[in-house]
């Protein structure tokens, strides 16, 4: 095949993705631990409906000091520490109130937030930044290579706060809390995995912050050898507290729902760690797989 032809198949699932406002394809379908996938399906699990959006899931923590404090699809978690808390992920803008309501619920304080940070330069992830820097003085650290991106994002015309650039591997630390910023490239250039240790009962616990790693569609080069660099990474981390920055990619409404007083924390999950990682991949691969047959034709 000419590289010709293979552009032009780009523009073309290209102007049809687009014409179909951001609603993925219903194909590649890929199965992983006997359920079904598509494009479609994906986000729609994701992101559920506009409600799920806005509506605060109950605030609950989850391990040592980190919380969950985000809506019913969009994750936002508060870390909190004896000089002031992370934030990871405002979400909309319209979603920030809520979000201060849910740290207040848990009995902390939101403009005792110190440092917010991002998992990728979405709206539905970081439209709320320059909010949350204007109730809170919070001081915004972004990956280098989502920093074009988060500039775009400019919810009524307000610039987008960006406090410090960070670089693959750096620590972001506070009151004792250290995080880790792993480059896990690909659903954006910048997306960023974060990870740290926690202690609770007396062992330490990994915890990993994952971006979404769900590939656009159509796969272009630069994006494939993102994700296939990303797809080796992320298995590297240490694991023992899979999260996601949509609650279903680690299934947290069915987890929440078995946490009880004595019993093994739920989210404490080492087995299901890169359960999203391997749906995602196997889709990667199948947009490829299915991008080179349609090329052929
Ligand atoms: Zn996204």
């Amino acid at each position: 095949m000419r590289l010709s032809s293979l552009a032009a198949v780009f523009a073309f699932i290209a102007a049809v993705a687009s014409a179909q406002n951001a609603q993925p394809p219903d194909q590649p379908a890929v199965t992983v631990r006997g359920q079904t996938y598509t494009p479609r399906s994906i986000l729609a699990r994701n992101m559920g409906s506009e409600e799920d959006q806005t509506t605060a899931f109950a605030p609950h923590k989850v391990i040592g000091n980190v919380y969950y404090v985000g809506t019913r699809t969009l994750s936002s978690f508060l870390i909190t520490t004896p000089a002031g808390h992370i934030l990871i992920n405002s979400t909309y803008e319209r979603n920030v109130r809520t979000i201060e309501k849910s740290v207040a619920q848990l009995g902390f304080k939101f403009s005792d937030v110190r440092i917010l940070l991002g998992t990728h330069a979405h709206g539905d992830h970081q439209e709320g930044d320059a909010l949350v820097k204007e109730l809170t003085k919070a001081q915004v650290l972004v990956m280098q290579e989502d920093v074009p991106a988060l500039e775009a994002i400019k919810p009524g015309g307000k610039p987008h706060p960006i406090d410090r650039r960070l670089y693959d591997g750096e620590e972001v630390t506070l009151g004792g809390t250290t995080l880790v910023a792993h480059l896990t490239a690909g659903h954006t250039r910048g997306c960023t995995t974060w990870t740290t240790k926690v202690q609770d009962g007396g062992r330490t616990y990994n915890v990993v912050f994952a971006c979404s790693y769900r590939a656009p569609a159509p796969v272009s080069p630069a994006v494939e050898s993102e994700f296939n660099r990303t797809f080796k990474i992320i298995r590297t981390l240490p694991c023992d507290v899979p999260l996601g920055d949509h609650p279903a990619q680690y299934d947290m409404a069915a987890k929440y729902g078995r946490v009880k007083e004595g019993a093994p924390n739920p989210f404490v999950d080492a087995a299901n760690c890169w359960h999203e990682a391997d749906i995602q991949e196997a889709m990667f691969r199948a947009q490829l797989q299915l991008q080179k047959d349609q090329a052929k034709k």
